[in-house]
């Protein structure tokens, strides 16, 4: 069990646009993808981009198949792995949800993510995922994709008052379990 170092915004390696994975089912690449589920698990995380260790590939993991208890009421996103992703939006429908990351800790902003979106890629065996979601699976997506682009939520915020430190927006959050 590997437990990486998460980058926090500010880094630049957090800004660059990541390159596409070209190798798939190497050793080298499954070791990564156990590092990035060990971290993730370690700080509850919904999702991890691999920027957000300093790897510069177009890889992302989100998903759990148990509860995660930094949100609780979020419907289960299946386990996966996507690598190279391709997001289209089905329909010009937004919403606003509240997001945090864990390269932004201790604060959460209102985010607007597309509602129905169709993701491709593939996973770590070179197999093809193509899948239509919606709600809270798509924001998930969303965001992790985004970092893949050298985008963080809070430049996506368009609503600035709606953007604060966990511990006073949601006091009854512990904020020991935020990011
Ligand atoms: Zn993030």
């Amino acid at each position: 069990m590997t437990i990486r170092e998460i980058l926090k915004m500010g880094d630049a390696r957090l800004l660059r646009t990541a390159q596409p994975v070209t190798a798939f089912d190497t050793d080298e690449l499954h070791m990564l993808i156990s590092d990035m589920f060990d971290t993730m698990r370690s700080v509850n995380g919904a999702g991890l981009a691999a920027p957000q260790i300093g790897v510069d590939l177009q890889l992302v993991i989100f998903g759990t198949d148990i509860i995660n208890p930094r949100y609780p009421d979020a419907p289960i996103v299946p386990r996966t792995v996507l690598l190279n992703p391709v997001i289209t939006p089905l329909d010009p429908d937004e919403e606003d949800g509240w997001e945090g990351c864990l390269s932004v800790p201790g604060l959460r902003g209102l985010v607007p993510r597309f509602s129905h979106i169709r993701y491709t890629g593939f996973d770590q065996y070179g197999d093809a995922i193509d899948r239509t979601v919606d709600g809270f699976h798509a924001r998930v997506v969303q965001h992790e994709c985004d970092h893949l682009i050298g985008v963080l939520y809070p430049m996506r915020i368009r609503d600035f008052k709606q953007f604060g430190f966990t511990e006073v927006l949601f006091p009854g959050l512990d904020a020991a379990e935020d990011d």
